[in-house]
């Protein structure tokens, strides 16, 4: 702190959308912040991608609006009128050769009503009726599993897990229910455990999201609109914004450094980027682990997925035949062979009907042109088209759409392609998370902290600014322990 200045000096590692709510929160709250980004854009995993003359979200494209606190944040900033709401077309699941259309009113797959007729399309009279004996079992059976898959077998039985649960978990999480635990999903142990039931605890967390006024919503240009609105907001609060800045140490000089601060934080070559009393590192988790010298952190702690997006110009998708888009299960395969006569396996996990869900990106479109976003990439492999060049990725990903929607895409109606990597976090309560304790005066924040989501990521970032400005406010010894409660 400067002798003359009351204020503490808060250095923001990374500007994705934690970084920036927590250094909105720390300058509203009369803190001198400065956010560090090594990219020379802001916004981390939201980002805008050209395709066919149209920008689509090729990151994060939708926040879940249970609890308000994404639109909440949204309305502060003045966009309230850009938020949009998906067209209600519903999704679908693909598994094997037959497309179900998944039954509405789930949580991450587990049904809410298990003898609706949807349910019973997607798991067959036996597994439908496996399921609806779930809430007449005693709350011991399930309650020791070591993982989310092992609960939602022991409880609704392996179809539901296998043509539910592992579709929607690989599409959310970007990771099989086994890896995951069962605190992953927010609410749903507490509410299993208050219910003794997981059908009661999904349907209580399925209408907390209807109290909320629906499960998803988005913005009217795309999520890049939330952080130009973040930046522009940030910027009039007096924060320093440095892109093109990657971090690649931090130096603490002891509490006693002012007025210095009682932290550095170095670049390349050790070019000081900043000086502060208090750091929120809001990065992914293995560059955390790196910052906070955890020896032989690298990329492994995080899985990559690939996005797709194809511009297909057929009037015959106008009839949005998977709704708004579709999960595939591990085994699904096209209905028919690759022209080499092999085996056809689906390789994308999911897609999205990006102009069926969004009805402001068909009208940005244009008639006719549709834009399908394809994910690829499952927990523990690499996405199957890494390191492809773009005609043999256009043909897997013409081909699995194809396979999805039911409808053969020919090759000259491809009009356009884009392609991004993505790291993906693991989600807390992963079943191999592990702890990682950042010293006193450093704060984590992002979505292996806080878990997956927008909403949970906006509510741990205002969690981080607080914690970080009463650590560098008090000069109070403060320690963050991050673990797993099945560790
Ligand atoms: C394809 C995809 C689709 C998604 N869809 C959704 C969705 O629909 N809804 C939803 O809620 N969530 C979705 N997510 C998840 C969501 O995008 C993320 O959880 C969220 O954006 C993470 O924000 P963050 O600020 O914590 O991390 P990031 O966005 O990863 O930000 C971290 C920042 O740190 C910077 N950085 C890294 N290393 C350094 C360094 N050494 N020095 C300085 N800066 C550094 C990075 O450049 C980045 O800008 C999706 C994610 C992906 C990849």
């Amino acid at each position: 702190m400067e002798p003359d200045s009351p204020r503490p000096r808060i250095a923001v590692v990374g500007g994705g959308v934690s970084g920036l709510t927590a250094a909105r929160e720390l300058a509203v709250a009369g803190a001198d912040v400065v956010v560090v980004e090594g990219a020379d854009r802001l916004g981390g995993r939201i980002r805008g991608a050209e395709i066919a003359g149209t920008t689509i979200d090729i990151g994060a494209e939708s926040f879940a609006t249970r609890g308000g606190t994404v639109a909440a944040l949204i309305e502060d900033l003045g966009m309230s009128d850009q938020i949009v709401r998906p067209a209600p077309l519903g999704s679908w699941v693909i598994d094997g050769n037959r497309s179900i259309p998944l039954p509405a009113a789930g949580t991450l797959g587990i049904p809410a009503t298990p003898l609706s007729a949807a349910t019973i399309r997607a798991l067959g009279v036996s597994g439908a009726l496996r399921a609806a004996v779930e809430p007449l079992l005693p709350h011991r059976i399930g309650s020791d599993a070591a993982s989310f898959a092992a609960l939602v077998r022991a409880r609704l039985g392996s179809r539901a897990l296998d043509r539910l649960v592992r579709p929607v978990a690989l599409g959310v999480y970007s990771a099989d229910p086994e890896r995951l635990g069962v605190t992953t999903v927010p609410g749903l142990a507490a509410a299993f455990a208050e219910r003794g039931s997981l059908i009661a605890a999904a349907r209580d967390l399925r209408d907390g999201q209807a109290a909320a006024g629906g499960a998803v919503a988005g913005l009217r240009e795309g999520m890049t609109q939330v952080i130009a609105g973040l930046e522009t907001e940030v910027t009039r609060l007096g924060v320093r914004v440095l892109r093109g800045s990657k971090v690649q140490r931090l130096e603490e000089r002891g509490m006693s450094a002012a007025p210095a601060g009682a932290w550095r934080v170095l670049g390349g070559d050790g070019a000081v980027l900043a000086e502060a009393d208090g750091i929120v590192l809001a990065v992914p988790e293995n560059v955390a682990r790196r910052l906070l010298g955890e020896r032989g952190a690298t990329g492994q702690a995080t899985d990559r997925i690939e996005v797709v997006a194809l511009a297909v110009d057929d009037p015959r998708l106008d009839r949005a035949p998977r709704g708004t888009g579709a999960l595939v299960a591990r085994d699904a395969v096209g209905a028919g062979a690759r022209r080499d006569g092999g085996a056809a396996p689906i390789l994308a996990k999911a897609l999205t009907h990006v102009t069926a869900k969004w009805p402001e990106r068909a009208r940005e479109a244009g008639p006719g042109r549709h834009i399908l976003r394809l994910s690829y990439g499952r927990a523990g492999s690499a996405p199957e088209t890494v390191g492809l060049d773009d005609a043999e990725v256009r043909s897997i990903a013409r081909y699995d759409a194809s396979r999805i929607l039911g409808i053969d895409l020919r090759a000259d109606t491809v009009v356009d392609l884009v392609r991004c990597t993505w790291r993906m976090g693991r989600p807390p309560g992963s079943r191999d998370a592990r702890p990682l304790v950042a010293p006193a005066g450093v704060t984590l924040a992002g979505d292996w902290v806080s878990g997956t989501g927008l909403a949970a990521i906006v509510q741990g970032a205002r969690t981080a600014a607080a914690t970080a400005l009463a650590s560098a406010s008090l000069r109070l010894p403060l320690t963050n322990r991050i673990e797993s409660p099945l560790k």
